[in-house]
């Protein structure tokens, strides 16, 4: 499919993790998975909800362990997202979860950074690094993370809230978001996915987050919608996420294209494209199929997902461009 110049922005470097390279990193590290073989871990992504794919998630981390293992991920996604036209990204890591099993920041940080420090130059892809926090543990556990982020001086320019939403709400981390904007980082959170639209709020107000992960539970709440659609909030939307954890029935229902006509700021993004059906471009494909996506609205979806990115002003400005010229009807250039 043809499509403009892509930013990602809402994208776990850990679920990029495909089952070939999940096998072939278990057998070369010596780690013991619970399935036999490829087509058994094939049959394991079926997923009930958020918390059925969260456990598959956090099994298969096990097969990373050391700062090179961090590095082909990355440098994997990468190459895939160049496929499929994107020229910025926005990547998470989970850092505490590396630490849970054992391995250290700049093992799970350091990998993935010393791919994104070239990106640029290696797969024409400026990249910003966000360090995503784990809602259901404890804050000072993230926030003592943090600290040691900081205190390492690790390559990250922004944070995260994620994992299992319902009864983790934004209020829990209000301590670990000031540290964070005190430190000069900008901020995210993943917010009415499965939790409430009351966390959406609790984001924006509570945290001050620059952009919310999902939020597509604002559709609840008509006040809320006005005020997002009045403040322009980046909401980015993981359509074939939505649909494989259950969030929505089905494509068909997914409200997407009705958050684009309330005047949302919507982008599409993959979220954790090996374990969902499909990079940026398969999502866009289908949306594309389901619902008679106009080039005008392809062009909107890809302008949002740089005027709702941190890339640097010239970066975005020039990708604005692009984006202009191809709903005009001109290739760009590469
Ligand atoms: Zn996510």
């Amino acid at each position: 499919m043809n499509l403009p110049p892509l930013a990602e922005l809402h994208l776990h470097i850990e679920g990029t993790l495909e089952p070939e390279l999940i096998m072939e990193l278990a057998a070369r590290n010596g780690v013991d998975l619970p399935w036999g073989g490829l087509e058994e871990l094939r049959e394991q992504y079926r997923f009930e909800d958020l918390q059925s794919f969260l456990d598959l998630y956090y099994a298969n981390m096990a097969v990373l362990q050391r700062r090179e293992d961090f590095a082909e991920m990355t440098r994997a996604y990468l190459e895939r997202a160049r496929q499929a036209g994107v020229r910025h990204a926005e990547i998470m890591v989970d850092p505490q979860a590396h630490l849970h099993r054992g391995v250290d920041l700049a093992t799970s940080i350091g990998g993935v950074a010393d791919v994104l420090a070239r990106s640029e130059q290696d797969y024409g892809i400026s990249t910003v690094l966000i360090a995503a926090f784990l809602r259901d543990h404890p804050v000072e556990e993230a926030q003592q993370v943090l600290e040691d982020l900081l205190a390492m001086g690790a390559p990250i320019d922004a944070v995260g809230l994620d994992s299992a939403e319902v009864d983790n709400p934004p209020e829990k981390f209000v301590a670990l978001y000031d540290r964070a904007r005190a430190a000069g980082l900008r901020l995210v959170a993943h917010a009415g996915e499965e939790g409430p639209c009351s966390y959406v709020s609790q984001a924006l107000d509570l945290l001050r987050v620059d952009r919310v992960d999902h939020g597509v539970r604002c559709l609840e709440d008509d006040a809320l919608v006005r005020r997002l659609v009045a403040e322009q909030v980046p909401l980015t939307v993981c359509p074939l996420s939505n649909v494989r954890l259950r969030g929505v029935a089905s494509l068909e229902e997914h409200p997407i294209t009705e958050m684009l006509r309330l005047g949302l700021n919507v982008s599409v993004n993959s979220d954790d494209p090996a374990y969902f059906g499909g990079y940026v471009d398969e999502n866009f494909r289908c949306l594309a199929e389901e619902f008679d996506l106009t080039r005008a609205d392809i062009a909107a979806l890809a302008a949002n997902s740089f005027r709702g990115s941190f890339a640097e002003p010239r970066r975005r400005e020039e990708m604005l461009a692009l984006i202009r010229r191809w709903e005009e009807g001109e290739a760009p250039t590469p």
